[in-house]
């Protein structure tokens, strides 16, 4: 575990606590979908005041990819927004270092470990998060660092009676678990035998049931770990089960992922965890959808499977700095249950709206004169926009909703800066307004826009001007929640529409 505390002390650069508007439990007013229940649901930690939150991780097989990335971003903004609204959130995520491609990677090379081999894609991990802002978890535990707490586990479920060994080789016995399947909304009556959740060729009780061990084959050469049924390795879902209780407990807050993720990989976490303990696994689950590019989705038979490393180059829309900010900006001012699709134009939109509020920034930031015309009730219109952002957030994170609230207000501020009419104090609070926003979205750059005071430019892309028409047309037609749908999103990209 030495690294993990390592890597574990980088991890604590949380969100300014005196911005907070905080809230205590009784008035909770935040509301997450939850996966497993279909609906929103309060959000109460068990802890007053504290959050213990699990995030699956990548697979450090390959440098992660934008996609991976989008959900890794949901993470971000979830625990900074938490933190926003005066919570302590503990977070915990995984790093799988043994599957099945790591294993033949490994293999396939001549020389090096599977230490050796991990480690380069673990550091690009920390690397590209670096370069994304995202917060550090408090821990990054790695699976191969875990086998004696998993063999534990193991011989809790064998204890339990809901595991059973075969040739070496352990399975969790669905059939004993009678609550399998609920948390996915799956009729496993229906299953038929042959619907695999699990990709093994090994022999079990069941065609379902899945592997919590897996016995050394000979394809696995050297790497393979001692157990009491023999030489193996441990099952992929059976580590998420065992690093969030080992470390957030064995009731914890919320367990995220992507929503490829709820199964079978989390109602089988939920089966181990639970087939172990008997209590509740996680309060709450929250899974972020996909992200697309260009319409198709990422994979490597399409040849599509961007890496973040490609957007750092400045590859993909121009200078590096600003792809990388950008595609941040893409990605948290959407909503995280709507699929994404990244496409070149979509990048230039995200990229040219945060320079409009980063432009904004730096000129609120140059206004050191007071104007002795500036009458507006900035404290007033600060107050709106701060309650119609966390009125939006506390709705299951509904960002685009948030940011039309921010560029309300910011249109008010860049008319008031044009015109000459702003006093020093109503920048200040504008721009302190602007930081707090940052602070649960990171969308400002440190630098950037002071020098720059250029007005935004006023010609829309296509994309942008196809929405306007879009939602002209859905208001003709009455259909008022489309309506309200494209005008966040325009808001989120920096068109404010006035009716
Ligand atoms: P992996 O490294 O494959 O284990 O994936 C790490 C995380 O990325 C998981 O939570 C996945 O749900 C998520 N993920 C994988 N592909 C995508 C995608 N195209 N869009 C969004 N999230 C993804
Ligand atoms: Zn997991």
């Amino acid at each position: 575990m030495k690294d993990i505390d390592k890597e574990s002390t980088r991890g604590h650069n949380s969100v300014s606590a005196n911005l907070t508007p905080a809230i205590d439990r009784e008035q909770m007013t935040i509301q997450f979908y939850d996966t497993p229940s279909r609906k929103k649901l309060t959000f109460r930690p068990l802890e007053p005041g504290k959050v213990r939150m699990y995030s699956c991780g990548p697979t450090v097989w390959d440098y992660a990819h934008i996609g991976n990335f989008r959900c890794f971003l949901f993470y971000d903004v979830l625990k900074r927004y938490l933190q926003y609204r005066g919570l302590e959130v503990e977070h915990v995520m995984n790093l799988t270092d043994v599957d099945d491609r790591i294993v033949q990677q490994v293999n396939d090379r001549d020389d090096g470990t599977l230490d050796d081999y991990v480690q380069t894609y673990i550091d690009g991990f920390y690397d590209d998060i670096d370069a994304l802002g995202i917060l550090r978890a408090d821990r990054y535990p790695r699976a191969t660092e875990h086998i004696p707490e998993m063999l534990d586990l193991i011989q809790r479920l064998i204890d339990n009676d809901v595991a059973y060994e075969r040739d070496g080789s352990v399975y969790f016995a669905i059939t004993r678990f009678p609550d399998y399947g609920r948390f996915a909304h799956l009729d496993t009556s229906g299953m038929r035998a042959g619907a695999r959740v699990d990709t093994d060729k090994y022999d079990k009780e069941d065609v379902r049931d899945f592997v919590l061990w897996k016995a050394w084959v000979e394809t696995d050469g050297d790497l393979a770990w001692d157990s009491p049924w023999g030489r193996g390795r441990p099952g992929w879902h059976l580590e998420c089960s065992c690093m969030s209780m080992t470390y957030l407990g064995e009731t914890f807050d919320i367990h995220t992922g992507g929503v490829d993720l709820i199964f079978p990989h989390h109602q089988n976490e939920i089966a181990q965890s639970e087939g172990a303990t008997g209590k509740t696994f996680s309060q709450y689950w929250m899974h972020s959808e996909f992200l697309n590019i260009d319409g198709v989705g990422m994979s490597k038979s399409v040849g599509n499977n961007m890496r973040l490393r490609e957007l750092r180059t400045g590859e993909v829309a121009g200078k590096a700095a600003e792809d990388v900010a950008g595609f941040r900006y893409f990605v948290v001012t959407n909503h995280y249950r709507t699929t994404l699709n990244f496409t070149r134009e979509a990048l230039d939109g995200a990229i040219r709206a945060r320079q409009r509020l980063n432009r904004l920034h730096g000129r609120l930031l140059a206004t050191a004169e007071d104007s002795n015309n500036d009458d507006t009730d900035w404290a007033g219109a600060i107050e709106s926009a701060r309650s119609d952002f966390i009125e939006a957030m506390d709705d299951d994170l509904n960002a685009p909703r948030a940011m039309a609230a921010v560029f309300g207000l910011a249109g008010k501020a860049e008319r008031a800066l044009s015109a000459g009419r702003i006093t020093a104090a109503g920048a200040t609070m504008i721009r302190t307004f602007l930081e707090e926003v940052s602070a649960v979205l990171g969308i400002l750059g440190k630098d950037e826009g002071a020098q720059d005071q250029s007005p935004p430019n006023p010609e829309l892309p296509e994309e942008l001007a196809r929405m306007v028409r879009d939602r002209q047309q859905a208001r003709a037609s009455k259909d008022w929640e489309r309506s309200d749908e494209l005008r966040d999103s325009l808001a989120a990209a920096g068109v404010t529409l006035t009716d």
